[in-house]
């Protein structure tokens, strides 16, 4: 049913030689890439699209991210193989297959439930393993907190505190932040002692955070 030719793997490696000269330097993010086969998220009609560099858009006004937008917030994230990972923003799966791909044990939320329902059948037909839940994923997911990293994939309008209390000492949380139109890609760092340490890094544009600590719907 899904075919992964020669051809696809061929376009996928044209990716990677994109993202390589625009900057990605993590081997274990340029590999997952490699591995992950975009196109399965694609309708066949839009192959092209599937390897070009480019956000598209997928059900519910909601889009699967550019792939230099998913290289750049995985390697902020440093994954260590085993480490546990949540991601708020399942979207259509494919930024939770690339970290599933770099070792993650990964618990990933969604707040549209048809994306979610989506998501979840979607990934465990391909084979892989991750833990999916439908909730607000700017309150983080409490019940499997903490976490050694925490990546969100939609634009918050500020920090939401509650994903920093569900990071462990030596934690990463990776969040764009910002107002609607653009969001500085920031990234925390908790320190042994619980101290954090913020850093700011390229400006990008991602659909809105709603929830609680998101944007107001
Ligand atoms: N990571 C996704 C992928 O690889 O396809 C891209 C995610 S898309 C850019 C952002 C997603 O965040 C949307 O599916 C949206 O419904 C979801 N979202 C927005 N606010 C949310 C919240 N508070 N909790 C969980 N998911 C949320």
């Amino acid at each position: 049913m899904f075919e992964d030719t020669y051809r696809h793997k061929g376009m996928r490696r044209n990716l990677v030689k994109i993202l390589i000269d625009k900057g990605i330097k993590d081997e274990a993010v340029l590999k997952a890439i490699q591995s992950v086969p975009r196109h399965y998220f694609f309708d066949k009609a839009f192959l092209e699209h599937a390897y070009q560099d480019k956000a598209f858009p997928i059900d519910e006004g909601q889009t699967i991210s550019q792939p230099y937008t998913v290289a750049v917030q995985s390697q902020l994230l440093e994954i260590i193989p085993g480490d546990k990972v949540l991601e708020i923003g399942t979207g259509s799966g494919y930024q939770c297959c690339v970290l599933l791909e770099m070792g993650a044990k990964v618990y990933t939320i969604e707040f549209n439930k048809k994306l979610y329902q989506q998501a979840k059948s979607f990934l465990q037909k391909l084979g892989y393993k991750a833990h999916f839940h439908l909730g607000d994923g700017s309150q983080g997911w409490s019940t499997f907190a903490p976490y050694d990293k925490i990546i969100v994939t939609a634009g918050a309008p500020s920090l939401p505190q509650a994903l920093i209390d569900q990071l462990k000492p030596n934690g990463k949380l990776v969040i764009p932040v910002g107002n609607e139109d653009h969001q500085e890609m920031i990234r925390i760092i908790k320190d042994s002692s619980g101290k954090i340490k913020s850093e700011k890094h390229d400006y990008f544009r991602f659909v809105p955070l709603v929830g609680k600590f998101g944007w107001k719907q």
